[in-house]
């Protein structure tokens, strides 16, 4: 425990507390497994909130990285580079959008987003300028800008941090009523997750997601959905919004696109919305450099060549086939798609931290997410074989007292 210790102590002394990590330092990674400064190797649960979905240090990402740091790593857009075009070709042949444009965190993709949707709705819709209503969930998680965290609807992530960023109406999540009450002549879009993975893995009635692109039609508003974390084959397909067949205008992704190595996100459309972007109007000065194109393009590749969403999908089903068979006890509800699962614990066993706490113990890292909520997800290079030995701890530890 000291060399730990050490570390810890330099983190809790010089770094500002926004954060409340399991205390595990970690020093080396290697696909589904991590490593510790004592030596002890984990099983990563979490994946970086599905950063990656393809391991930690793949081989193939990790050569494009270096061969890409070799020879050019930033020029800024005012120049061009022979990396960004490859990846915005490789995004549209994969994703089928005409158009896309990349920035670096997800919450800059999000914010992207919006100012899209906004100028969308005055120059295509004709909304009164300035205006433009974009309708968010209850219960959304989209980032921690300052314009994102006016429409939280989690207190602690907005208090004490306003003014807020008004043009923003909050509607129940998976009650299309609650849609339909809330669309006015001035709503220009909807911001939806299509499973609200930090809220607790919160899966929508079958056909919400359906019905809301069929509103958005009705009423031309923009669908836009954030699958920054349940997109590129978290859920078993490779965004979560194929569930139901539902094809937002604006997708706006991040997280696995950087294959855990390099941060880059992107939002994503066709050329009649994307399109209205002039020069100028927005930017980033390290948003579509050549090391993060080359980076995220390696990062599909192996989405693809790996056959990562349907080992999601299989692996997934296997894991929640699993769970399901386990006592009660102490389980309130198992819900997930693909290798996204959530195992909500029963309330009065006051959280589910001391379970995340007891797992780690026996080698395997999870995190909750909203107090009650277990969130399972592996890297989806994961394998049966290393399932067959996780998930019997799992199950002991999900019975204890
Ligand atoms: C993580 C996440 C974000 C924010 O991404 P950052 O890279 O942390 O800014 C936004 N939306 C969803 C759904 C996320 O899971």
């Amino acid at each position: 425990m000291h060399q730990s210790e050490y570390f810890i102590n330099l983190e809790e002394e010089y770094g500002a507390h926004n954060y409340h990590p399991l205390d595990v330092v970690l020093t080396k990674g290697q696909g589904v497994w991590v490593y510790d400064v004592e030596g002890n190797r984990y099983l990563d649960c979490l994946s970086a909130y599905s950063a990656l979905n393809q391991g930690h240090n793949h081989p193939r990402i990790r050569q494009a990285m270096i061969d890409q740091l070799d020879r050019l790593t930033l020029t800024s857009r005012a120049f061009r580079n022979d990396k960004l075009g490859l990846l915005y070709k490789k995004l549209s042949d994969m994703t089928g959008y005409e158009m896309s444009l990349p920035m670096n965190s997800g919450a800059e993709a999000v914010e992207t987003a919006i100012k899209v949707a906004r100028k969308w709705a005055y120059v295509k819709k004709g909304i009164e300028r300035y205006q433009a209503e974009i309708l968010v969930a209850e219960g959304n998680f989209h980032g921690r800008t300052t314009t994102i965290i006016s429409f939280t609807s989690t207190e602690k992530y907005k208090h004490d941090f306003g003014p807020f960023t008004p043009g923003f109406k909050m509607v129940k999540f998976g009650d299309v009523d609650s849609i339909q009450n809330a669309i006015t002549k001035n709503t220009a879009a909807i911001l939806i997750e299509p499973i609200q993975g930090e809220s607790g893995i919160i899966i929508p009635p079958t056909g919400y997601l359906k019905a809301v692109e069929e509103l958005c039609r009705a009423n031309e508003i923009l669908l836009i959905a954030d699958e920054i974390q349940t997109g590129l084959g978290r859920t078993g397909k490779l965004f979560a919004c194929e569930h139901e067949a539902v094809r937002p205008d604006i997708m706006v992704i991040g997280k696995a696109l950087s294959g855990g190595f390099y941060p880059v996100s992107a939002i994503l459309a066709d050329k009649s919305i994307l399109g209205i972007i002039q020069p100028g109007e927005h930017g980033s000065t390290f948003g579509g450099n050549p090391l993060g194109a080359a980076v995220a393009v390696a990062a599909l590749e192996v989405i693809e060549e790996e056959n990562l969403v349907e080992n999601s999908r299989i692996l997934g089903e296997y894991m929640k086939d699993y769970l399901e068979e386990v006592p009660q006890k102490n389980i309130l509800d198992i819900r997930g798609k693909g290798l996204f699962v959530g195992v909500e614990l029963k309330h009065e066993l006051g959280g589910v931290r001391r379970f995340a706490e007891v797992l780690q113990k026996k080698g395997i890292l999870v995190k909750e997410t909203h107090v009650h909520t277990l969130r399972l997800a592996p890297p989806l290079i994961i394998n049966q074989e290393t399932l067959d030995w996780m998930l019997p701890i799992l199950r002991q530890v999900l019975l204890m007292d």
